[in-house]
């Protein structure tokens, strides 16, 4: 058998992303030194792209005018953060992490939320089984399509509008993904989210399709619930939500307070997806650059270790990415490993330290406790294959 190496692209981007991506780099090499070794097994080779604020500073823009092209041949991006007090944030935003996703046409963003055991959140009375969903956003149009514009300027009859762009060929490719996805989780269960009540034009064509797409999926169990309502069921019954599809906006919202349900942002991972692998895909922590704590060593890696897990499982080393996310369960399980934002006092080299000596520990090594809930909690998102 051949040995892979992927080709991976780190953009660290700014504030923390400098920080966590390093991190992510050390912890991987470990995985590919512990796990990749040996026929059949894997290793990286990483390009460091020092794309982001500080390269906006130099040269008035995020990333160089042909930079797609400089990582259009990689196997995976693993990306940081864009964000920077001194310049305004839709810049950060479209010069880099849309310019690539869109540039990619990653149109699946896909992000698992679950409670790691002794993780502290704020729903007291949930257990880990209690929260385990996948929330799945459109990624590529809807009300991030740049559809818009500004006129009189400055004058009081100033206007402006953004408009959100839905296209049925948009709709239908991501509630395909969110079917297959949900079919390959164990519930085979999908919610709908949608705001049709008040939309009364592109969200009432979504719902359409989603029945059309559910024709496709006998077996799917499915629910429509508008927006509003659905952050309530998130709070108050999260044991009845598992796969969720959301437009670009309502995603986003969803997730980040999914990840703060889940205990913090440090957590939480991401993945940009292109189901076709005509273009690398993206893998991120789902959290800012937090420019609060950057250069203190407190950033928690774990966000950006669980997205290398999700890239693991896309590269199609389901293995690895398994023994990666059971060393991230079972440092997650240790309070005196905890950073700041989970109430500790670790610092990001510690967690990265830890987790690259729970890789290295042969599997039947008995000296650490198996985490509370089941040492066996690997549940990667398996991405679906897109017809
Ligand atoms: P941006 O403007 O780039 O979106 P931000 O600076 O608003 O990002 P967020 O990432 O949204 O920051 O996080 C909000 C706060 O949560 C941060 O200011 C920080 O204190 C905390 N935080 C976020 N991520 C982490 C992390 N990985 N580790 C520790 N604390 C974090």
């Amino acid at each position: 058998m051949s040995r892979e190496s992927y080709r991976i692209a780190c953009i660290p981007g700014d504030g923390i992303g400098k920080e966590v991506i390093p991190a992510g780099q050390t912890v991987l090499e470990a995985l590919a030194a512990a796990v990749g070794n040996g026929p059949g097994g894997f290793d990286f080779r990483f390009t460091k792209f020092d794309w982001g604020g500080d390269y906006y500073r130099r040269h008035g823009s995020m990333m160089p005018e042909a930079g797609l092209d400089e990582i259009r041949d990689m196997d995976a991006i693993l990306f940081g953060s864009a964000g920077d007090p001194d310049i305004a944030d839709h810049i950060t935003l479209w010069g880099l992490r849309l310019k690539i996703c869109q540039g990619f046409d990653q149109y699946a963003n896909v992000r698992p939320t679950r409670i790691l055991p002794d993780i502290d959140g704020p729903l007291k009375r949930c257990g880990p089984k209690d929260l385990d969903w996948v929330i799945v956003r459109e990624n590529s149009e809807g009300e991030y399509a740049g559809v818009g514009g500004r006129v009189h300027q400055g004058h009081p009859i100033e206007a402006a509008t953004d408009v959100s762009m839905m296209t049925r060929a948009g709709v239908e490719r991501i509630m395909r993904f969110a079917f297959a996805l949900a079919r390959s989780r164990p519930r085979k269960q999908l919610t709908v989210v949608t705001k049709s009540n008040a939309q009364r034009h592109a969200m009432v064509m979504w719902d359409e399709i989603a029945v059309q797409v559910s024709r496709e999926f006998a077996d799917v169990k499915w629910d429509k619930e508008l927006v509003d309502a659905c952050t309530a069921r998130m709070v108050n019954r999260p044991a009845s939500l598992d796969t969720l599809v959301a437009t670009n906006l309502h995603a986003d919202i969803l997730s980040d307070l999914a990840a703060a349900l889940a205990g913090s942002l440090g957590i939480a991972p991401t993945a940009n997806i292109d189901p076709q692998r005509r273009f690398p895909s993206m893998f991120e922590p789902i959290h800012g650059s937090a420019f609060d704590i950057m250069g203190k060593g407190l950033a928690n890696p774990i966000g950006t270790f669980w997205s290398a897990s999700m890239m693991l499982e896309h590269l199609g080393q389901p293995e690895a990415a398994r023994v990666l996310m059971q060393a991230i369960e079972a440092v997650a399980a240790d309070p005196a490993l905890h950073p700041r934002d989970l109430g500790g006092k670790a610092t990001t080299a510690e967690v990265t330290r830890a987790v690259c000596d729970r890789i290295k520990q042969p599997p039947d090594a008995p000296s650490a406790p198996p985490p509370k809930g089941g040492a066996a909690g690997g549940r990667g998102v398996r991405q679906p294959v897109q017809p």
